[in-house]
């Protein structure tokens, strides 16, 4: 379920024109629902109730203030993967003692600072990185808490760039080490072992991978948990969204029938892992990113120009890759949508950037309506990893975004000013 979708030929954000907001606030822009987004983190929230749970959001997928205050205020919190994120965490008013901290190269002002602010659990990715936390701990008098992550090595069955549980990967440590590692691990003075955790890749469109994942790894958790006086096991995010038909997908009746069909929703995730989960005895943690954020916003775009090449129906917009990486980086599907719905024949179209750069394309031979310069389209499911991997690339300025709620909207990040680029930039002295 998501809250765009059209009244009569106009495209809605809950209870705004979402060319009402084009028109006001310019392009290109981003627009993110709060009740999608509540709506998502309350549906996995619920479904997991019969364990003891909590849900950290991963924030890399969406890092806005507001969006992070929004699940804050849901009794949410975070998964951080650096000392900004968890900076931000802070910044947006949510509590640093429920976040954890992932990543595989955390420096040690990194785990400092996390250590000063309290953190609930470092997620350690390699035996090098315990003995660091183990020292600044030790520096600091202070114990710190750490889960190691287990590569459990099962395929997610996603995109190669976001697949992370298997031994391809520079993620986590691998299952038939992760026995001696805790061994050792316990033997280092200031380390709290408090859990284990796992996270088996991104975009993950079925149960069955995190039903082997979770599987293969209880056994181990078990043990460790009895040894080692473990209180958490994190089975990470992953949970993969609809991008096609991504319009569709905000009705009902749509998601009535998507229960039916293959499609992955919070009760199928629930209803497969609860059973497995509830007899560990251990609290769960969870680390959707992309669920929670992913089709709760969506990219605002202008057409530019039509451009016809006699091979090629080019529709040139304002974003570009610097706006929306995904397409270029991952391949990815994003529907496209005009803002005021038409009739008429489809066209097959490549919609691009204007970036110099061949890669800067958001759809290559998508069967979108007449559109001329002006129109306004709409790139749907742009909630997760859209914004936060945006850059300033051939010096564009980072969109404005926008929270809806109800009829209510404002600013959540105002349109970058142009000589904010190059801030902090100097002509050396010798060149003047
Ligand atoms: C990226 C990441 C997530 C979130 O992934 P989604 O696919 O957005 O749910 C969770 N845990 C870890 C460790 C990650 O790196």
């Amino acid at each position: 379920m998501h809250d765009f979708r059209y009244v009569g030929k106009k495209l809605f954000c809950e209870g705004v024109a979402v060319e009402t907001l084009a028109k006001k606030f310019g392009t290109p822009l981003y627009i993110y629902s709060q009740r999608t987004l509540t709506d998502h983190f309350q549906k996995l929230d619920r479904a997991l109730a019969p364990l003891d749970h909590l849900v950290c959001f991963a924030m890399k997928s969406n890092s806005n203030l507001s969006v992070l205050r929004t699940i804050a205020n849901l009794g949410g919190s975070f998964d951080v993967v650096s000392a900004g994120e968890l900076q931000r965490v802070i910044a947006a008013g949510g509590d640093p003692r429920k976040c954890v901290f992932a990543g595989v190269a955390k420096t040690e002002a990194e785990i400092e600072f996390a250590l000063r602010k309290g953190i609930y659990s470092f997620n350690a990715e390699s035996e090098p990185e315990l003995q660091r936390i183990n020292k600044i701990a030790a520096r600091l008098k202070k114990f710190a808490p750490v889960a190691v992550r287990v590569n459990p090595g099962v395929d997610a069955y996603t995109h190669a760039k976001i697949t992370t549980g298997t031994y391809e990967n520079k993620f986590g440590i691998a299952f038939e080490k992760i026995e001696g590692v805790y061994a050792r691990a316990s033997k280092l003075k200031n380390l709290r072992l408090r859990g284990l955790q796992m996270h088996i890749g991104s975009q993950v469109t079925k149960t069955s991978p995190f039903e082997e994942a979770v599987k293969k790894v209880s056994p181990l958790v078990r043990q460790l948990a009895e040894k080692f006086e473990l209180e958490f096991f994190s089975i990470g995010g992953g949970l993969g969204i609809v991008y096609e038909p991504a319009l569709a997908s905000g009705s009902n009746s749509w998601w009535k029938s998507a229960a039916a069909k293959n499609i992955l929703t919070p009760q199928k995730y629930a209803d497969r892992l609860v059973p497995l989960l509830k007899p560990l005895g251990l609290k769960i943690l969870l680390e959707p990113g992309r669920f929670i954020s992913g089709n709760a916003g969506i990219l605002v775009t202008r057409v530019e120009f039509v451009k016809r090449t006699g091979k090629k129906n080019f529709v040139i917009v304002d974003a570009a890759m610097n706006d929306l990486i995904r397409p270029a980086f991952y391949d990815a599907y994003h529907e496209i949508v005009p803002l005021t719905k038409k009739a008429g024949a489809m066209i097959a179209s490549d919609v691009v950037g204007g970036i110099c750069e061949s890669g800067d394309y958001f759809a290559k031979d998508r069967p979108l309506p007449k559109v001329g310069e002006g129109d306004l389209l709409a790139l749907m499911s742009a909630g997760a990893y859209g914004s936060v991997q945006s850059s300033n690339y051939n010096a564009r300025p980072l969109a404005a975004e926008i929270l809806v709620n109800g009829k209510k909207y404002a600013v959540a990040r105002e349109r970058q000013p142009v000589k904010e680029i190059w801030r902090g930039e100097k002509i050396v002295a010798w060149l003047k």
